[in-house]
């Protein structure tokens, strides 16, 4: 098949449609309604074979993952997902591997109503890059620069578990105890629901790529503010736990990445309002921590003592 034909054998009309989208797949570029009293909010992000994936990952799992980091940076901004473009570079026209790709690619827009209006396709190294848009009212949009001394740190689920099964992927080890982890690295699951439950209450809100170390720390950045964190009461997988020892399942839980989990701050007089809104939520959040006004980030265990990270922490480093 020609590019025209893998276009509309596999991409065009497979996502699901909406009313907003008044030109889709097909010309120049796509058209695109936004509501009034909505706002835009655009991302972009490429996954390359070799850096953000092993090679080997399966292609259904690729075709998930690059849609899932692009939609946990909508939820992190506490927009709707709407629109997504997909930009896909192919050493070759394989097209199992392009019914498996779009398999996963798919599935997760459909359970998201994201539609897929337009990309590219081109031959080279494998590389996939996915815009990602998402609504949200004016205004209500959550960023990093808003945490206030005496707001709670708070993440979803649980950390670690990512970094622990890419581990397990690297290593081709493959226990049953790992399988859960393998799948939380392979498809992690944007928070979506959770974002739009935090707008008007989160002060500032970050998905967690990099590790969670590193993106509290662009979060205080950007809010000009420190924290205190207990690193005790870090969610860990319970996975990670039994494979990995506890010690090793805090430090990936620290600073591991690609778990995609929220971590947000929040003024603690609000948290019976989430609760509420949780509640429709399938997604646990943990108190890990609170801001400061002291610009530092201090690592603390329940008995008081400090605690240090016996890795580096800096989060993944493209450019060092
Ligand atoms: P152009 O050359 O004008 O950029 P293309 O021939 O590359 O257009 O693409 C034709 C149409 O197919 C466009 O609407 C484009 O957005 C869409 N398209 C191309 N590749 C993909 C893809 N991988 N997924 C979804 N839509 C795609
Ligand atoms: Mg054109």
């Amino acid at each position: 098949m020609n590019e025209f034909e893998l276009i509309q054998e596999f991409f065009s009309g497979k996502s699901p449609s909406r009313k907003d989208v008044i030109l889709g797949i097909g010309d120049d570029a796509a058209i695109l309604r936004v509501p009034d009293g909505m706002q835009v909010v655009a991302t972009v992000d490429t996954l390359v074979e070799g850096v953000h994936f092993p090679a080997g990952l399966s292609a259904e799992d690729i075709g998930h993952r690059s849609l899932a980091v692009s939609l946990s940076d909508v939820a992190a901004m506490g927009a709707e997902p709407a629109w997504a473009l997909l930009a896909l570079t192919l050493p070759n026209a394989n097209e199992k591997w392009l019914t498996d790709f779009t398999r996963g690619f798919l599935a997760l827009a459909q359970r998201h109503a994201v539609a897929l209006v337009g990309g590219n396709l081109a031959r080279g190294p494998l590389s996939v890059t996915v815009t990602a848009h998402g609504l949200v009212p004016n205004g209500a949009a959550l960023t990093r620069s808003g945490a206030r001394p005496g707001d709670h740190i708070y993440v979803s689920s649980e950390l670690g578990a990512a970094a622990a099964g890419l581990r397990l992927i690297r290593n081709r080890i493959e226990p049953e105890a790992g399988e859960r982890l393998r799948t939380r690295f392979a498809q992690p699951e944007p928070r979506i629901a959770l974002g739009l439950a935090l707008r008007g209450l989160a002060n500032a809100c970050i998905d967690i790529s990099d590790g969670f170390f590193a993106d509290l720390a662009h979060v205080l950045r950007s809010s000009g503010a420190g924290a205190e964190v207990n690193v005790d009461t870090l969610p860990l997988a319970a996975e990670a736990v039994e494979l990995l020892g506890r010690a090793e399942a805090r430090q990936l839980a620290f600073a591991g990445g690609d778990d995609y989990e929220l971590c947000f701050c929040m003024p603690p007089a609000r948290l019976a309002q989430l609760q509420q809104r949780l509640g429709k939520v399938n997604c646990p959040v943990t108190q890990v921590g609170v801001v400061t006004a002291e610009q530092s980030l201090r690592c603390l265990q329940t008995d008081g003592t400090r605690w240090v990270p016996d890795a580096d922490t800096s989060g993944y480093r493209h450019f060092k």
